[in-house]
């Protein structure tokens, strides 16, 4: 079996790490980046620590608005998947190389399989739900993390190829946890282990008006104990051409960092009193590790850890988050098994080898 895989940014450089292994002991993987994630802090450290093969194929895409981003990475990988001619094309999650991957793949009569498939916001104007609608609907096989997922594809007609196998994310952090427990953590950022908040912010909606980066900002000075928030490079730009970096940095309690690589970042997670994110792979991180999550969003695709009460919604609302931040407590007994056992990824292998092997 052969399997090409697209992956392009971090959090699918994340997913790609244990999948990447899972293949490897039952066919052979060509392994494309299309460059969407071209910091060395969001890409070639991952592919370092994470024991990522080197890519096959760079396409080296960089910047340019979203659409300009997709036509590019169509264009490059037509004549890449006319020369390799895989069994079948994998893409993960719901960015733009996710998107450019699956419509290269539908164009040029490749099956493609979709992980991390099902998820669903129910918010159009949020370009990950773009991306992950028009992706399932292209694609032959469909990899759930969850049971919500199974539901909310049955609920658009998509009942065929569809299998449950757990979150290739919590494969990811069991793999790692032991390794990032060694890192030194808040001890790198003189923060005491159990107190402090972490902060991620990157999403269009909480970057892309000057109102919203205000929101941000307020949100930063609510936080009323010590944090650091290892910021996205594109949140950076975005508050840097708003006029608004010294205002963010000027938040009393939080340290404004770079981006960390995944080994610090989970350090950093696994002793944190609380995480307040928007990022989709953080608030189930927060889930594995057993932290308060604080989404500052409306929705979000992770609902179980919501009603669940590991995860509360706040938006992008400083008052709201001060109340989160007040009580923090989390649910008491065994917490729930919603992402599987560990081994997603070695279940999406065995589905391919069973049917391309
Ligand atoms: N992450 C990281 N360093 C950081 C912030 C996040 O390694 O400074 C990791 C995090 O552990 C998770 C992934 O990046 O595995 C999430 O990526 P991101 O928030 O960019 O994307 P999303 O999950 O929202 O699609």
């Amino acid at each position: 079996m052969h399997v090409m895989s697209v992956v392009g940014n971090r959090p699918q450089f994340v997913k790609a790490a244990p999948l990447s292994r899972a293949l490897a002991r039952v066919g052979s993987e060509t392994l494309v980046h299309s460059g969407q994630h071209y910091d060395p802090e969001l890409a070639d450290l991952f592919f370092d620590e994470l024991g990522i093969p080197q890519p096959d194929h760079a396409l080296g895409v960089g910047k340019g608005t979203p659409l300009e981003q997709t036509a590019a990475m169509v264009t490059a990988l037509e004549p890449i998947l006319a020369r390799s001619r895989p069994d079948v094309m994998l893409v993960y999650g719901d960015t733009t190389t996710t998107l450019a991957g699956a419509l290269a793949a539908a164009k040029t009569g490749v099956p493609l399989a979709h992980v991390e498939s099902g998820l669903r916001s129910f918010d159009k104007s949020m370009p990950e739900e773009q991306n992950r609608v028009v992706t399932d609907h292209l694609s032959d096989i469909l990899f759930c993390p969850t049971d919500v997922a199974v539901a909310n594809l049955a609920r658009e007609g998509l009942t065929g190829d569809v299998h449950q196998v757990g979150d290739v994310m919590f494969d990811a952090a069991l793999m790692f946890a032991e390794v990032a427990a060694r890192r030194p953590g808040p001890a790198a950022f003189d923060l005491t282990p159990g107190e402090y908040v972490l902060v991620t912010v990157h999403r269009a909606a909480a970057t892309d008006t000057r109102a919203a980066l205000e929101a941000l900002v307020a949100v930063l000075h609510a936080i009323d104990r010590p944090g650091v928030f290892p910021v996205h490079p594109r949140t950076a730009a975005k508050l840097r051409e708003a006029g608004l970096w010294d205002r963010a940095a000027a938040a009393p309690h939080v340290a404004l960092v770079g981006p960390v690589g995944y080994l610090d970042f989970t350090a950093l997670l696994m002793q944190a009193a609380a995480v307040v994110t928007d990022s989709g792979g953080v608030q189930k991180e927060a889930f594995f590790h057993r932290v308060p999550c604080i989404t500052v969003r409306d929705t979000t695709e992770w609902t179980e850890t919501v009603t669940g009460g590991y995860n509360r919604l706040t938006g992008l609302d400083a008052d709201a988050v001060a109340r989160a931040l007040a009580d923090l407590t989390l649910p008491g007994g065994d917490a729930p098994s919603w992402y599987g056992d560990g081994d997603a990824a070695g279940r999406i292998a065995a589905v391919l080898a069973e049917r391309f092997g």
